[in-house]
């Protein structure tokens, strides 16, 4: 964490809950057996990179009188159904500096077919010829912030939106052999892994053999990939270097943002906050810490979300290995009715779209699933026809849209990876084996480390792209000749 420093770049206008970058204690990748917990835990169904919340009441949110919130004076209202968990209220005049830089047929495009689900936007932003209405505040329904469209004929001198990032056709000519030269990479291992492990779900155990940890098998995956991409000149950072959290706050420091919302909810489980206050810790307020460091610190270009994916457990007190594995790629969109009904994430959406993430991040997408299912042998995974959380990109196979926190709050291009099923029985078998240089027979085949091959994928599928789209120096490709 001490290389943080900030690239050249504008202020970011998200405003998020503001934490330093932090963290104490290394662990080591698979723990051998001895040392782990001897309790299996629960791998979560995770054809769901995030899963449903905890709390079982599942909360479309209720009408607030907002007399009862001008009542509270200079009090803020403890829990706000009308935003994301641990969500600040944004301010949608900073929208104002992308007024005239995008079209009508850009933006309804965006908003319709990647960005939400069906029709729910309808209820929050009206279309006109010249501009779009959007409500800003759910417990004001008048008050409205109005998007000027860019005029249709004059596309070429709408102004350049503002953002801190650089699309590939943006960066500067480079040479062949450093396809990646001034493109800054911010390589976020999912998850925390060490003593978060159980905590979060992401870990098993099968027998005595060493217990399988997405954490840290997203690490080691991180640091191979950072050193493929160096090599090839980029500036690469790790979101995290260590199985720790980001995050310096404590699961006390959630105590009264849980009993809140639980509260409010009027949830009668015994252990509900307590359950919150340990989601809060290990992930919204994790993912949210991240995003500071992200936006405020590293300022990248691109940001690469590392995942293995799971299956779901028949018995979760006695964990078995399934024959299912399979490889899919998620973009931002896709947000639920209930998702674009909260004023932050709303207000997240509008700044993807105003910056063109999409379509630099849908290019990216193509070149890296492709890459990975070529490196990984796996069949791409597909959300059921017509589903609520997923949309399909182009109806590109295996690449997906899907509105996940990290993806919606980091302020540029995110790939989302999720290849491999960690409790498949050839993934488990390759666990066990370790990282390992050149091939092994591992599971009755010679193949490269599950964590190598994974790298060589998403170092294939960037240098796809970007050598793809940028000017590439002639003297350079002379001397390669
Ligand atoms: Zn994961």
């Amino acid at each position: 964490m001490s290389d943080h420093t900030s690239s050249s770049s504008s202020p970011i206008i998200l405003a998020v809950i503001a934490l330093a970058a932090a963290g104490a204690g290394a662990y080591f990748y698979l723990q051998p057996a001895e040392q782990a917990a001897p309790q299996p835990a629960i791998v979560e169904p995770v054809v769901e990179p995030e899963p449903e919340p905890i709390v079982e009441v599942t909360p479309e949110p209720e009408p607030v009188d907002p007399d009862l919130i001008e009542e509270s004076g200079d009090k803020p209202l403890a829990y706000d159904p009308y935003l994301a968990d641990l969500g600040t209220r944004p301010d949608y005049n900073q929208l104002g500096i992308y007024q005239e830089t995008i079209t009508r047929p850009d933006f309804e495009r965006l908003l319709t077919k990647v960005y939400v689900v069906g029709d729910s936007w309808k209820e929050w932003i009206s279309l006109f010829d010249d501009r779009a209405e959007i409500r800003s505040n759910r417990h004001q329904p008048d008050e409205i912030f109005t998007l000027r469209f860019a005029p249709e004929q004059a596309t070429q001198m709408a102004k350049l939106a503002p953002k801190f990032w650089q699309k590939a056709a943006e960066l500067p000519a480079t040479t062949i052999d450093k396809p990646l030269a001034d493109l800054v990479i911010a390589i976020d291992p999912g998850h925390i892994g060490g003593d978060y492990a159980q905590i979060e779900e992401r870990w098993y155990q099968i027998d005595d053999h060493c217990p399988v940890m997405e954490g840290e098998m997203v690490l080691v995956t991180a640091e191979i990939i950072k050193s493929q991409l160096e090599n090839l000149g980029a500036k690469v950072y790790l979101v995290r270097d260590e199985n720790a959290p980001v995050s310096q706050l404590t699961i006390d420091d959630y105590q009264a943002a849980a009993a809140a919302k639980v509260e409010h909810y009027d949830i009668t489980t015994p252990d509900a906050t307590r359950k919150l206050q340990e989601r809060y810790l290990y992930r919204t307020g994790e993912i949210r810490a991240r995003a500071e460091l992200v936006n405020t610190q590293i300022t990248p270009d691109l940001v690469l979300c590392l995942h293995f994916n799971a299956e779901a457990w028949d018995d979760p007190s006695n964990p078995t290995l399934t024959d299912k594995n399979h490889n899919h790629t998620l973009l931002h969109g896709a947000l639920t009715k209930s998702e674009i009904a909260h004023d932050d994430e709303r207000y997240e959406m509008l700044l993807k779209i105003l910056q063109g993430v999409h379509d630099e991040e849908k290019e990216i997408g193509k070149a890296a699933v492709t890459a990975m299912s070529k490196h990984t042998g796996l069949p791409n995974y597909e959300y059921e026809k017509n589903s609520r959380r997923a949309i399909s990109v182009d109806n590109f196979p295996g690449l997906w849209a899907r509105n996940l926190l990290a993806n919606r709050l980091y302020q540029c291009p995110v790939i989302f990876y999720e290849p491999y099923v960690m409790n498949n029985e050839e993934v488990h078998a390759r666990v066990q084996a370790g990282d390992f240089e050149g091939e092994q027979e591992v599971f009755g085949k010679m193949r490269r480390s599950i964590f190598r091959e994974y790298a060589d994928a998403v170092t294939e599928g960037l240098v796809k792209h970007y050598a793809g789209e940028r000017k590439i120096d002639k003297a350079s490709q002379n001397l390669s000749e």
